[in-house]
């Protein structure tokens, strides 16, 4: 993922537990926005895949699918006239943006966004706040950002959301996708379908008997 909290060049608890998080959020808003309903969530042995089995979205052309993940992940800034409407896809763009920015470490490169204005969004960050609705409230930290810079952020972000996720997997109806129980073999973990999306941990689930064994 091109923003998470770790610095690890592989996977570590800290990245999972983040992928997981966005992968419970991305399923809440398949089912919450979309009415999207037989979906299943598999731990890949190194990242998590959301498989959506409901007919007719199984049936359809690698044009709606992509135009599905581009609404998940928020991969388009909503226009000026709807940022103003605290509902629906602007709430879901402006989560992400505030769980972006929150998550930022300050050594990400990120195309749009130079190193002052990284430096301005961790130090102004906290200017963010929740209405008493639960919505984010922006104006404070736009205006410490400026205007033009908060549309190159806004549009760096939309970038960003869409590279959180693999979305040549999603469209692309000829991929095999791995099944579960079997071991992907760069880091010795399991494929396992997770149940319970609130207890589980790769670190207990999804290592094979051979390699506890050895640890
Ligand atoms: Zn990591």
């Amino acid at each position: 993922m091109p923003i998470r909290s770790c610095n690890c060049d592989n996977v570590c608890e800290i990245c999972l537990g983040e992928a997981l998080e966005l992968a419970r959020i991305y399923i809440d808003t398949l089912k919450g926005d979309l009415g999207l309903k037989n979906i299943h969530l598999v731990y890949s042995g190194r990242g998590y895949h959301i498989r959506v089995l409901d007919q007719f979205i199984m049936e359809e052309e690698a044009e709606l699918r992509g135009e599905v993940l581009k609404y998940v992940v928020g991969a388009g800034v909503p226009t000026k006239e709807r940022r103003d409407i605290p509902l629906g896809y602007t709430n879901l763009f402006n989560n992400n943006l505030v769980r972006n920015i929150c998550h930022i470490t300050g050594k990400e490169k990120i195309e749009g966004i130079n190193p002052k204005l990284l430096k301005d969004i961790i130090k102004n960050r906290n200017q963010i706040e929740k209405d008493k609705n639960g919505n984010y409230q922006l104006g404070i930290f736009r205006s410490k950002i400026g205007p033009r810079r908060y549309e190159n952020l806004l549009d760096a972000m939309a970038r960003i959301n869409l590279s959180m996720a693999d979305g040549k997997v999603t469209i692309d109806l000829k991929r095999i996708l791995r099944l579960p129980s079997s071991l992907h073999s760069k880091v010795s973990m399991r494929c396992v379908e997770v149940k319970n999306s609130n207890t589980f941990d790769p670190f207990k689930h999804a290592i094979p008997k051979f390699v506890q064994e050895r640890i």
